[in-house]
């Protein structure tokens, strides 16, 4: 008989933008080629050096609208005026295959996956401190005053959702906040719930 695939875990990986999240997330993937990342669509515009189907689907308002009536996402939300979504059967499949899906999402989209697949593991990245956050979206300081203000006030939105989430990780040095990362997956993969189905020939095989 063909034995049943064991559910991958379900990541969901919240931060304020700034916190590194993206490079941490991209660093994850070469470490463990077990996780994968779910591709989101969106209404914003590319931005230089973005590619369609990598860094995201990029759809009019008009097709996401149709998707949204079309039940296709697992969670979607308006961010600072753009509409960005998940789709639900990319993860649900990858999921019924055994592999681990990380989602990278803002706090809205998280709440909502938390509803409905509350066997999810949350994670909240921030930055160590206000002033590195200032200094990371001020960047090469050539933006406009209050393009850098929206941005500090949007980061503190996201921080405001912090302790919703199961995980926080301070991304002070990178390898560090890279290994807190693979810490939460690999805890998963050793829980009881994982290891008995994986492990059952050997346990009843010392219980004996
Ligand atoms: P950016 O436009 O800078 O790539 O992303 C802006 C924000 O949208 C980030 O907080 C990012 O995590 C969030 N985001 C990206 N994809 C999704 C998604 O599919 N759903 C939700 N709810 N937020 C997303």
């Amino acid at each position: 008989m063909k034995q049943a695939v064991e559910q991958g875990t379900l990541y969901v990986i919240s931060a304020p933008s700034g916190a590194g999240k993206t490079s941490l997330v991209a660093a994850m993937l070469r470490n463990d080629e077990k996780l994968g990342v779910s591709v989101s669509h969106t209404t914003r515009p590319m931005r230089d050096g973005e590619v369609d189907g990598v860094n995201y689907h990029f759809v009019s308002r008009d097709a996401f609208e149709l998707m949204i009536s079309r039940g296709d996402f697992l969670e979607h939300a308006d961010v600072f005026g753009n509409y960005y979504g998940t789709s639900h059967i990319w993860v649900r499949e990858t999921l019924a295959r055994g592999q681990d899906v990380i989602l990278e999402i803002d706090w809205q989209g998280a709440e909502q996956v938390r509803r409905l697949m509350p066997e999810c593991v949350s994670i909240f990245i921030v930055p160590p401190s206000a002033e590195a956050l200032r200094g990371r979206l001020t960047g090469r300081g050539t933006d406009a005053p209050e393009v850098v203000e929206r941005r500090l006030k949007e980061a503190a939105e996201e921080c405001r959702h912090a302790l919703a989430f199961d995980y926080l990780v301070v991304n002070d040095q990178f390898e560090v906040a890279l290994a807190d990362l693979l810490a939460i997956v690999r805890s998963q993969r050793l829980r009881m719930a994982v290891q008995q189905d994986r492990h059952r020939a050997l346990l009843t095989g010392l219980s004996q």
